[in-house]
C-alpha cells in the first residue's frame, strides 16, 4: 500500500506524519490514507482506492469537494494577485453577507482560522467585560489556543493523556488537555457540564462577578454530536444577562450548516458574540467572529482591543466563502435536502443494536454504546472505543470514509446523491452481520 510508505516518509519529517492530530489514525488502529484528489463526495487516494467522505475536511465542505463554481471562483481571484495586505471590496461583500444571515451579528472581522477567531471572541468579550474568566464546557473544543485546551473535545479527546475518571467540571478544576499551558491561564476558565444548566448556575453563583463569557458549541459537534437539551441555550443566555456577561456562541461547525442563521437561528437565540470558520471559507484558510456593534466597536483601530492579522481576510479565501455562501443562500431547497439524506442514515444506525445516533441538520454522531440516548459528555466517555475502531476499519474497507475518531460529526454534504446514501445505507445495514 502506497499510503504505508508515503506515511513511513511522512513521519520522518512531520511528528506523527500529520499536520493536525486527528489525521493520524492512531486511536482507531489504521495506517491514514494519503489523498491524491477529491470530487463530490469522493475522495482518491494515492492508491486509487476511492471513497465515499462523510469528513468533508472536517466541516467546511458542505457543497462537497471541488465545487466547480467555488474552483472558478478560486481561479480568478488567484489570477488577480494571492494577497495585498490592503482593503478589497470582496470583504466587505462577505462581510455584509454574514450580518445579513446571522441577525445577532452587526459586525464581522475575518481571520485565519476557528483557533483565531475564538481566541479573539474571547478577548475582545474580556476587554468589552473588563473581566477575567470564561465559562466553557466539558466537550467542547474551541480550536488550540491556551485558555480553551481545557477539557477539550475533538482531537485533544481522542489523545487526552491523563483520564482521570471523574468529571473535573463536577469539581469545577480546570484540567487542561496538553501541556505547555501556565496553570495561569487554565485558570481563567471553569468548566461546566454542557446540558447542566445548574453546573453553569453553580459558577456564576460563586464568581458571577468575574464572568466574562460563557463560551459554547451549540450543538456540540466535537464529542460526537451532542443536541443542546430543551431550555439550555435559553438558560445560559439568562445567566448571562443576570451576571452582564457576554453569551458566545462558537459557530464554526454550526454556522451556515444548520441553515443561513447557523444555530443562532435554527435555536433562535441571540448571542452577544459569534465565531464561525469551516463552512465560511469554503475550503480555504478563513474563519470570522462578529455580533453586537458595540463590541465589535471595541477592536483596534476602533477601540482598545489588539487583533490583526497578515493573511485575514485573504482575497483568495474570501472569493472561496463568498462564493459558497451564495450558493447556499440562493438554494432554498440546500438545507431541507441535506437533512434528508442525514434522516435517511440516521435510520440505518438506529437499526443496529449496541449503536446510539444523533442527528440535527446534516450533523451526525455514531455512539457505541448501549445507552438509548447520549445527551452528555459523561456518557460520550463510555462509549466503547474499540467497536468504533471495528466499526471504522469495515467502512473504509467498504469505500466509506468515516472520521478517525470516535469523537467526531459525521458529515453530510450536498454532493452525497442518492447513489451515495444508498452505498452507505447498505453497508451500514450489514456491519455486523
Ligand atoms: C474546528 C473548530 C474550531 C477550530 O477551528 P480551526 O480552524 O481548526 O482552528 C473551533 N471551534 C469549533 C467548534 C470547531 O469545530
Amino acid at each position: 500500500m502506497k499510503s504505508k510508505e508515503l506515511y513511513k516518509e511522512a513521519c520522518e519529517f512531520i511528528p506523527g506524519g500529520v499536520n493536525s492530530p486527528v489525521r493520524a489514525f492512531y486511536s482507531v488502529r489504521e495506517t491514514p490514507r494519503f489523498i491524491r484528489s477529491a470530487k463530490g463526495a469522493r475522495l482518491r487516494d494515492e492508491d486509487d482506492r476511492e471513497y465515499i467522505d462523510y469528513v468533508c475536511s472536517w466541516g467546511p465542505l458542505i457543497l462537497g469537494h471541488a465545487r466547480e463554481e467555488v474552483v472558478d471562483s478560486v481561479k480568478r481571484a488567484v489570477t488577480d494577485g494571492l494577497t495585498f495586505g490592503a482593503v478589497t471590496q470582496k470583504e466587505t461583500e462577505l462581510a455584509r453577507l454574514i450580518c445579513e444571515a446571522m441577525s445577532p451579528v452587526e459586525m464581522v472581522r475575518l481571520v485565519s482560522s476557528g483557533t483565531e477567531a475564538v481566541m479573539s471572541a474571547i478577548r475582545l468579550a474580556r476587554g468589552f467585560t473588563g473581566r477575567d474568566i470564561v465559562i466553557k464546557f466539558a466537550g467542547c473544543y474551541h480550536g488550540h489556543s491556551d485558555g480553551m485546551l481545557v477539557e477539550a473535545g475533538s482531537g485533544a479527546l481522542t489523545y487526552r493523556s491523563g483520564e482521570s475518571g471523574e468529571t473535573t467540571a463536577a469539581a469545577g478544576r480546570a484540567v487542561s488537555s496538553s501541556a505547555g499551558i501556565p496553570d495561569a491561564y487554565a485558570s481563567c476558565t471553569r468548566v461546566a457540564d454542557y446540558n447542566d444548566i445548574a453546573s453553569v448556575r453553580r459558577i456564576f453563583e460563586e464568581c458571577g462577578e468575574n464572568i466574562a463569557a460563557v463560551i459554547v458549541e451549540p450543538v456540540a459537534a466535537n464529542m460526537g454530536v451532542i443536541l443542546p437539551a430543551d431550555g439550555f441555550l435559553d438558560g445560559l443566555r439568562k445567566l448571562c444577562d443576570a451576571n452582564g456577561a457576554l453569551l458566545i456562541f462558537d459557530e464554526v461547525i454550526t454556522g451556515f450548516r444548520l441553515g443561513p442563521g447557523g444555530a443562532c437561528g435554527y435555536y433562535g437565540i441571540a448571542p452577544d458574540l459569534v465565531t464561525l470558520g469551516k463552512i465560511v471559507g469554503g475550503g480555504m484558510p478563513l474563519a470570522a467572529f462578529g455580533g453586537r456593534r458595540d463590541i465589535m466597536e471595541r477592536l483596534s483601530p476602533l477601540g482598545d482591543v489588539y487583533q490583526a492579522g497578515t493573511l485575514a481576510g485573504n482575497p483568495v479565501a474570501v472569493a472561496a466563502g463568498l462564493e459558497t455562501l451564495r450558493i447556499l443562500m440562493s438554494d432554498p431547497g440546500i438545507y431541507s435536502r441535506l437533512e434528508e439524506k442525514a434522516a435517511r442514515l440516521k435510520r440505518a444506525y438506529e437499526g443496529k443494536t449496541g449503536i446510539s445516533v444523533n442527528q440535527v441538520g446534516s450533523l451526525l454522531g455514531v455512539f457505541f454504546t448501549e445507552e438509548k440516548e447520549v445527551n452528555n459528555y459523561d456518557q460520550v466517555k463510555k462509549c466503547d472505543a474499540g467497536q468504533y475502531a471495528d466499526y471504522f476499519s469495515y467502512m473504509l474497507a467498504n469505500g466509506i470514509y468515516v472520521a478517525p475518531s470516535p469523537y467526531e460529526a459525521m458529515f453530510v454534504s450536498d454532493a452525497h446523491g442518492e447513489e451515495e446514501i444508498r452505498r452507505t445505507v447498505e453497508i451500514v445495514e450489514k456491519y455486523g452481520d
